[in-house]
């Protein structure tokens, strides 16, 4: 089986320095919030290119203390988009504030900006833009459109480790990014993690006081905060598991570069090219078609794995039926949430697999 991420066939040396990493946090015997976890916040600022970063628990936790930091809470809506992880949505409500749905582009499936533009009103406050599937695109224009709407631009990068756009990684563009380490994202811890990262000095030092119980100096508490640190033990793995990632990054790209080259099918499509290689990072490599069902049927009969992303939108989940939306409606991520199909496109994969997903994507017909 093909399958969308195998972790197993990580290098005997990666294995080996992880097991390193943990066995120097074990003798150290200091395990949450210590120096692992500033080496490798300086290390990660390094590579985002910004001032700041902040480890939390995960990413979800990342983009709601990125929230509280700028006092997005009750009465204030936060604009987003349907075609998300559960968790984008989940930490505007967690904040305390009201998400409002903005519909997709159709051959990206990222925010469309005209969509944003009719959700916008008195009480909206910021805008959290999901790099989705791995892909940067205009964030100077999304940062000149939140400018002129006096709204604050937060970026979701769950999914874009190292994606750029002129050179920028994600978290430049807006006040912050929100970034998770979750084992299947692009850099994977072997467990929870995530960070913010940031270059507004205030920003910066409210969100590492709220992930730490709001504390200021020890046993003092002026904020109300929540309980999200990064671990010794997870930060030591993330430090060694970042000498890879532009390494993986690449070979996740050449994949991409072979199948928007060689899946040609009738009932299959691409979504489109990125506008420049360093934009899209290929978390996820997405195709659509109107016989998704059969498709994935197909892969799996030729032993090839393949899951949506994401099969039922934000409003169709039950907590969020009655959630704002576009005015006019939110057809196009209906459209995707029916005809999206991840296939695999993982750094571990060999070329053999590579050329196997391509002529079982090629081969498919609905009609047999
Ligand atoms: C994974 C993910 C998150 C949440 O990250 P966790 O670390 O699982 O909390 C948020 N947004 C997007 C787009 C994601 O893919």
């Amino acid at each position: 089986m093909i399958l969308m991420n195998d972790f197993k066939l990580e290098s005997h040396e990666i294995q080996k320095e992880m097991q390193l990493a943990v066995n120097r946090v074990i003798k150290s015997g200091w395990y949450v919030l210590g120096p692992e976890v500033e080496s490798f916040e300086k290390e990660w600022a390094q590579t985002c290119k910004t001032k700041y970063s902040i480890g939390v628990g995960n990413g979800m936790d990342a983009i709601e203390i990125i929230l509280h930091s700028m006092n997005v809470g009750p009465g204030d809506e936060v604009i987003t988009t349907p075609m998300t992880a559960f968790a984008t949505v989940l930490a505007i409500l967690r904040a305390g504030a009201t998400p409002v749905l903005a519909d997709i582009e159709s051959d990206t499936a990222l925010l469309s900006m005209d969509s944003v533009r009719r959700c916008i009103s008195p009480r909206t406050k910021a805008v959290v833009l999901v790099h989705l599937y791995g892909q940067m695109k205009e964030l100077d224009l999304w940062k000149s459109f939140c400018n002129e709407h006096h709204i604050f631009l937060i970026e979701d990068c769950a999914q874009s480790h190292l994606a750029t756009w002129n050179d920028l990684p994600g978290g430049n563009f807006g006040v912050a990014g929100a970034y998770s380490f979750y084992p299947t994202k692009n850099l994977g811890a072997l467990g929870d993690g995530g960070i913010i990262v940031t270059s507004d000095e205030r920003l910066s030092r409210t969100a590492s006081s709220l992930r730490n119980y709001g504390q200021s100096v020890r046993y003092e508490h002026p904020l109300v905060g929540m309980n999200s640190r990064l671990d010794e033990m997870q930060a030591a793995i993330l430090s060694v598991k970042l000498k890879w990632l532009e390494g993986y990054t690449a070979r996740r790209r050449e994949i991409a570069g072979q199948y928007l080259k060689n899946i040609q099918n009738q009932y299959v499509s691409n979504l489109s090219a990125p506008l420049d290689a360093h934009s899209h990072v290929y978390h996820l490599y997405v195709v659509t078609s109107r016989y998704r069902d059969a498709l994935q049927a197909h892969l799996n009969g030729q032993s090839i794995q393949s899951l949506i992303h994401y099969p039922i939108p934000i409003h169709h989940q039950k907590p969020c039926l009655d959630m704002l939306r576009d005015p006019t409606g939110l057809s196009i991520s209906e459209e995707h949430a029916a005809q999206c199909l991840s296939i695999p496109c993982h750094p571990h994969m060999s070329q053999g697999d590579v050329e196997r997903v391509i002529i079982a994507v090629n081969s498919f017909s609905p009609h047999h």
